[in-house]
């Protein structure tokens, strides 16, 4: 029979949150890799979203401006 129940409290879950992430409100761990922003805590997959909404208005089109 399966009765072999696993047992969490031998492995408890030890984690430390560290900070919260300015970019998605979550947390982030200790042991994390995290990306300090001028103040700002962003976690290391929320860098690259982070970073196109900080520049969103540095994206332009490639396009000759027309003199008419
Ligand atoms: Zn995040």
């Amino acid at each position: 029979m399966l009765d072999k129940v696993p047992d969490y409290r031998l492995d408890p879950p030890e984690d430390r949150v560290f900070a919260m992430c300015d970019h998605c409100g979550r947390e982030i761990y200790e042991g994390e890799e995290y990306y300090d922003i001028e103040g700002d805590n962003i976690h290391e997959d929320c860098f690259d979203e982070y970073i196109r909404e900080e520049y969103a208005d540095c994206r332009k089109e490639a396009e000759f401006s027309r003199a008419w």
